[in-house]
């Protein structure tokens, strides 16, 4: 079979090598044509369509440990594969040896310690569900469905943010299979480098078979959920989230978001398909404070529909699932803000109106607090200074409508990007972003991780990702 080196050519891989690989795992390989290496490549955005050569659904860090001694062995292109949920889709390459983290998904919870040690595959919604058990929750993103290891690996950030920073700000260790296929443990006592480097800068630096996440008492119950009015109301809806954004404790967080009304039960069926502009709030402390603090949200004007209600904060994680689908074409930009200004609220509501397809929207997400308060090198993912994120997000169906919504999004953010701060969410970037967007989501952490880069992975086996060069 044809299979990629690291250098990109293509060279013969004996059936008998494949074999040999084979009777060593102790999970799944897989081929073109083979049960199972359909599910392996397929990506959450299907604008990425690559194949690798091989794929192997990993067990555990020894099944890890024997791809990359074989890649290493053989000069073969690795790929890894976590929740899949990348947009640029690094998780998968062409004539590439796969390792498909998806059976890794075990969470085991210390409540004593309010630690959860999660396995590299594990998406959101599995940690989530296990900490809730203990009342307990990580800081983690707003789409149950996504990998824990590349949201973490980036930074990460969700409902819980303001309250206790990036999900790598709430990172107690690693254990990682480094490029010369041993597994190490990466926390601030071992390998400390490998540690501050993993904490942002993607993965560049080895395989994360498994993370422990420091842990908070969240829940069970939240006040959490979304009021949506009519588009017209934008302006004075946009004000009131300005302001209310400006004055909320850090147990609140406040989303803002612009689209065509989605086919959800709350909202009339009249106003499917219609623009609206939405209010998205999770209060993560006590729900009688919340009902307080999201009440000039319900009161505001004429909603079409409001479901921010008490619910268990399970829940609430799962709450945006359904609008965000596996298997569409999807497009972003992002720009990290460093306050929300009338005039960006304008542009807002402006390119809101040029929308192309029912499933894109324009989202402020707020996420300052305790990010601020850590110096900025405290992690490679830096941007100390950010205070809400700004994403313009197409989502459409058929690759004949890629144009029209990919320049939607390009003019938006052309337009809006001179509200940023400078700095974008690596984790958000996405295929046709070169070195400058790298740069200005690491900023000065790169020459660092560049070193760490040379120390750790010399060779670049781990080159699929937001590649960092060693020694650059
Ligand atoms: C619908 C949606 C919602 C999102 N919401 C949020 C959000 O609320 N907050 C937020 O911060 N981000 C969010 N993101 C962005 C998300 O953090 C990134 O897409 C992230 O890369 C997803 O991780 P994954 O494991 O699913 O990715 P994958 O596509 O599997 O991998 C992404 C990168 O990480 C590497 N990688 C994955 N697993 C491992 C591992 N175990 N060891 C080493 N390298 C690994 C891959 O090789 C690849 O380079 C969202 C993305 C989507 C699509």
């Amino acid at each position: 079979m044809r299979i990629r080196t690291t250098q990109g050519r293509e060279i013969d891989l004996k059936q008998e090598a494949l074999d040999g690989l084979r009777l060593r795992l102790r999970g799944p390989l897989s081929v073109p044509g083979d049960v199972g290496y359909e599910d392996s490549r397929a990506v959450w955005n299907a604008m990425i369509d690559r194949k690798p050569a091989v794929a192997v659904r990993c067990r555990g860090a020894a099944d890890v440990i024997t791809c990359v001694q074989f890649a290493r062995d053989n000069d073969i292109l690795l790929c890894i594969k976590g929740g899949g949920h990348n947009i640029a889709g690094l998780a998968v390459a062409d004539g590439a040896l796969m390792l498909d983290l998806s059976l890794m998904r075990g969470v085991w919870v210390d409540g004593r310690s309010r630690i959860a040690h999660a396995q590299g595959g594990c998406l959101l919604g599995d940690v989530d569900r296990e900490t809730q058990v203990h009342g307990l929750a990580g800081v983690l993103g707003f789409v149950s469905a996504t990998g824990v290891a590349g949201l973490t690996l980036g930074g990460g950030f969700g409902y819980l943010t303001r309250r206790w920073g990036w999900t790598s700000d709430n990172v107690a260790g690693m254990d990682v299979v480094t490029a010369d296929a041993r597994l190490v443990r990466a926390s601030s006592d071992e390998n400390a480098d490998l540690f501050w480097g993993m904490r942002g800068g993607g993965g560049n630096f080895g395989v994360v078979t498994g993370i422990d996440y420091a842990l908070h008492p969240v829940g069970p119950e939240v006040v959490g959920g979304l009021v949506a009015w009519p588009a017209s109301e934008a302006p004075g809806v946009l004000e009131l989230y300005r302001t209310l954004a400006a004055k909320a404790p850090p147990e609140l967080t406040l989303v803002a978001l612009m689209r065509p009304a989605p086919p959800a039960p709350w909202l009339p069926k009249d106003w499917h398909g219609k623009p609206i502009v939405a209010l998205l709030a999770c209060h993560s402390g006590r729900p009688e404070d919340g009902e307080k603090l999201v009440a000039p949200i319900k009161s505001f004007g004429k909603p079409i529909g409001d479901v921010l209600v008490r619910r268990p904060y399970a829940q609430m994680q799962s709450l945006l699932d359904a609008t965000q689908p596996k298997g569409r074409r999807y497009y972003w930009k992002s720009e990290y803000l460093p306050r929300i200004e009338p005039a960006l609220c304008e542009k807002f509501i402006a390119h809101a109106a040029g929308i192309r397809s029912p499933h894109s929207a324009l989202i402020l997400f707020q996420i300052e607090g305790a990010l601020n308060q850590l110096e900025a090198g405290h992690s490679p993912v830096g941007n100390r200074d950010a205070r809400y994120v700004l994403n313009v997000t197409s989502a459409w169906e058929k690759a004949d409508a890629d144009k029209a919504n990919i320049d939607w999004t390009r003019e938006a953010w052309n337009d809006m990007k001179r509200f940023s701060t400078g700095g974008t969410y690596i984790n958000f970037l996405t295929e046709d972003e070169g070195a400058e967007r790298t740069q200005a989501a690491l900023g000065k952490g790169l020459g660092r991780l560049g070193e760490i880069k040379a120390k750790w992975d010399p060779g670049n086996v781990f080159r699929t990702n937001r590649n960092i060069e060693p020694g650059c």
